[in-house]
């Protein structure tokens, strides 16, 4: 039945997702029964996903102002908002503050902020975080992105900028330090990354001698990958850990989970449609390009399987390799070489995994529009957002120029 929808689009299978939402709550249940899920809108904020996250319980952990108010438009309040990032507006930042939401200051500037925005109301006493910059390099050798070179974000504690900005804050009457952010992207999200995340925390808790209502760990956890950590594998022992230097009496633990939520569930299903030989080699001729599933080009291998057109009877020749390219008109939109295997035709279908984080939400508006997406529950095929038209594209444009006419 599957096989009649047109190709391109993406499936979420909604009771591996539940499966992985409740992998997720249970572990911290066990181990952090204090505990908050702020799911990270930039990593997939499918509309019929942030609701179904937030049907769970999470909240809006977003990075823009445009996140801030996608996470409004789709029902949350300012309080079930975590706002994060070096990007907030204004606004949206004090929006937030008022209402009791989460917010971690990243910069400089808002520390401006909030002293104008405290200032305003000094009968009202506010909370905030502090997104600490640390050397997580040192403390993981080889495992973190940023390497040698130091992460961008937040307040950096080996320079000192950590403790003026808990320095400036104290210095404000009617503010209180209420949380800790600590994420930081990692290459191995291991559990040692987690791990050393935690030292941190109680580090920096035993020396500024913080009254902490939440340590937020951030996202950047694996999930549905073969050989590698899942959920129960991270909390125990970084409830460990916390357990040395906090309660979960009196401080939450706060996670952001975004690509382990939805790895395992997503694919994105594509056709050949053509398939030809230029000087000795087969190239395949797909309607799924590499910007729908590898938009920042990293990828050199992909997981995947492969459903045979059921029309073609004929006998399918072992060919040494065929190139898997996309439909796009770049040379670079080439997927991966399917090497010593039965000759793929037009119309046999090839269904990638682990496609969840960062595709959808990185997908460009590039010669074919926005793929459909659909859930599926066991036999069921629902479609969650259609097929993205012309007509979608020019919203908001202007088509005449009426001033010069
Ligand atoms: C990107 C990001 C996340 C989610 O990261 P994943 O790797 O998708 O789990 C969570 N928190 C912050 C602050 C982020 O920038």
């Amino acid at each position: 039945m599957t096989s009649q929808i047109p190709t391109p689009y993406f499936v979420i299978d909604e009771p591996v997702l539940q499966r992985y939402y409740n992998m997720l709550t249970d572990s911290l249940t066990q181990n952090w029964p204090n505990y908050l899920v702020g799911y990270s809108f930039k990593t997939n904020s499918l509309p019929w996903l942030v609701s179904f996250v937030k049907r769970n319980g999470a909240y809006a952990e977003v990075v823009s102002e445009d996140e801030y108010l996608l996470a409004r438009y789709l029902g949350f309040t300012e309080s079930e908002i975590i706002y994060n990032g070096p990007y907030k507006s204004q606004k949206s930042f004090c929006g937030v503050l008022l209402a009791g939401g989460y917010v971690n200051l990243d910069s400089r500037q808002e520390l401006f902020w909030l002293t104008e925005l405290v200032n305003s109301f000094p009968d009202k006493t506010f909370k905030v975080g502090i997104r600490a910059n640390f050397n997580l390099e040192k403390m993981c050798p080889g495992e973190t992105t940023m390497g040698e070179t130091s992460g961008r974000f937040g307040f950096c504690y080996e320079t000192g900028r950590f403790a003026e900005a808990v320095e400036a804050i104290r210095a404000l009457p009617n503010v209180q330090i209420a949380g800790l952010h600590l994420h930081s992207s990692s290459k191995s999200r291991s559990v040692n990354v987690f791990c050393a995340i935690a030292k941190m925390a109680c580090r920096l808790q035993e020396e500024f001698d913080f009254s902490l209502e939440y340590v937020d760990l951030g996202g950047g956890y694996c999930g549905g990958m073969e050989g590698r950590p899942e959920y129960p594998d991270y909390f125990p022992a970084v409830a460990n850990i916390l357990r040395g230097c906090f309660s979960p009496e009196q401080t939450k633990l706060i996670v952001e989970p975004g690509i382990s939520l939805i790895s395992k569930c997503t694919t994105f299903v594509t056709s050949v449609f053509d398939t030809r030989d230029i000087k000795g080699s087969r190239y395949l001729m797909t309607d799924g390009s590499r910007f729908n599933i590898d938009p920042t080009m990293i990828k050199n291998s992909h997981l995947f399987h492969i459903e045979y057109n059921p029309d073609y009877t004929q006998n399918r020749p072992l060919l040494e390799s065929q190139i898997v390219s996309g439909f796009t008109c770049m040379e670079v939109d080439r997927l991966f070489t399917y090497k010593e295997h039965p000759e793929l035709v037009p119309g046999d279908r090839i269904i990638y995994e682990n496609v969840g984080g960062y595709t959808m939400s990185l997908n460009p508006l590039f010669i074919q529009y926005f793929p459909a997406v659909y859930v599926q529950n066991k036999d069921e095929m629902k479609m969650v957002r259609r097929k993205w038209t012309p007509e979608d594209y020019v919203q908001g444009s202007i088509l005449h120029d009426t001033l010069t006419s």
